[in-house]
């Protein structure tokens, strides 16, 4: 690589912020003891919040933003990575404190990251990213309360957004069957083709619930929050876990308290920014096993670095679908 390299830098301004793409060099990246050469970033729905500056997401300026990336180490100050390892980063509040994806290089910290797996390429790394990774830790949330697939269904909340893709094909390929809720009937062709075998619609799962409804699911992988997962609780049946990682349709929960008492109903929240490093490491072994590449192939899109903003709108408009890949080398 040239001395100088690309990175979508963001500003702040007298009117908010400004996003451009800029020329650095290595004196301009922050401190830490690995530089990574950037295969591929991608666009999480907290990407998008952190490009439009109207969700305060990030905490200092100029940021690159970014919440994951995956590229091959340059050098290492650290015994655990070497030049030439193909590595992972996603979440540790990069792309919202730290410096993150959004860069042809960038310097971050040996913490951070894990290997990518040998069988992974770089663009399927990112195909999964953060809301993959976070799907997975969800599925092996509902495999550690004893959800097995003779349980029953498992219903899947915004499931044509990206965790909600990766959960639906993670899930279909374990032998679960799968109930997906989307707002979007148009992708329920897609949503099959991931292995989703029955459908509802939003509104259906966005009218308040009682306290308890018809016994229905085993578990429950919800991204959306607010009503649709208090209906999703009051739903799911005796000893079944609701897996809660999103906030897509808000960050209240209008429930009461009887699906728990009276049917032993776990609500297991799941978060991948903190995740320590060790479960990180097996929910990216599982990945490269449970996840069939054909499907991960088919809800993933790559994008241009330059595109990123425009592609950020969309996530917030709840229009995209699957995963979208930033490519900062195109
Ligand atoms: P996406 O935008 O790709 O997916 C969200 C999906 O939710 C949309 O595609 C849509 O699905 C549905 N949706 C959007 N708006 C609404 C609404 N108002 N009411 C009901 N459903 C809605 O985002 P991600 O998959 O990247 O992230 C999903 C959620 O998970 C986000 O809230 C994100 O912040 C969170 N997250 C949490 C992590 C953690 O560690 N806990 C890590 C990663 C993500 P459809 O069109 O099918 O209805």
């Amino acid at each position: 690589m040239s001395d100088t390299f690309s990175a979508l830098v963001i500003r702040s301004t007298d009117d908010g912020q400004s996003a451009t793409i800029e020329q650095l060099t290595d004196a301009d990246l922050p401190e830490g003891d690995v530089v990574v050469d950037v295969d591929f970033s991608s666009l999480n729905y907290k990407d998008g919040m952190a490009l439009s500056g109207k969700a305060r997401i990030i905490r200092s300026f100029p940021m690159v933003p970014g919440v994951d990336l995956t590229g091959t180490v340059v050098s290492s100050e650290d015994d655990r990575f070497a030049a030439g390892d193909a590595v992972i980063l996603t979440g540790w509040s990069v792309g919202e404190r730290y410096w993150g994806g959004y860069t042809q290089r960038q310097r971050v910290r040996a913490d951070w990251l894990v290997a990518r797996p040998e069988s992974m390429s770089p663009v399927q790394a990112m195909g999964i990213g953060t809301a993959g990774l976070t799907a997975m830790l969800c599925v092996m949330g509902l495999e550690d309360g004893g959800v097995t697939s003779d349980r029953g269904p498992i219903v899947v909340t915004g499931a044509a957004g990206g965790v909600g893709s990766v959960a639906t094909a993670i899930l279909a390929n374990l032998g679960y069957a799968v109930t997906a809720v989307t707002g979007r009937p148009e992708q329920h062709d897609y949503l099959t083709s991931l292995g989703a075998s029955a459908f509802l619609s939003r509104d259906e799962m966005t009218s308040p619930p009682k306290p308890l409804e018809a016994e229905t699911w085993a578990g429950a992988v919800d991204t959306v929050g607010s009503t649709m997962l208090a209906k999703v609780i009051a739903q799911t049946k005796y000893s079944g876990v609701v897996t809660a990682c999103g906030l897509a349709g808000g960050v209240d929960l209008p429930a009461t308290v009887m699906p728990f008492i009276l049917r032993g109903v776990r609500l297991q929240g799941i978060d991948s920014v903190q995740a320590p490093t060790d479960l990180r490491e097996r929910a990216w072994a599982r990945l490269t096993t449970d996840l069939p590449t054909s499907l991960l192939e088919d809800l993933t899109t790559v994008v241009p670095m330059s595109e990123a903003l425009e592609h950020g709108a969309e996530i917030l408009a709840g229009r995209t679908r699957g995963r979208i890949v930033v490519d900062p080398n195109a």
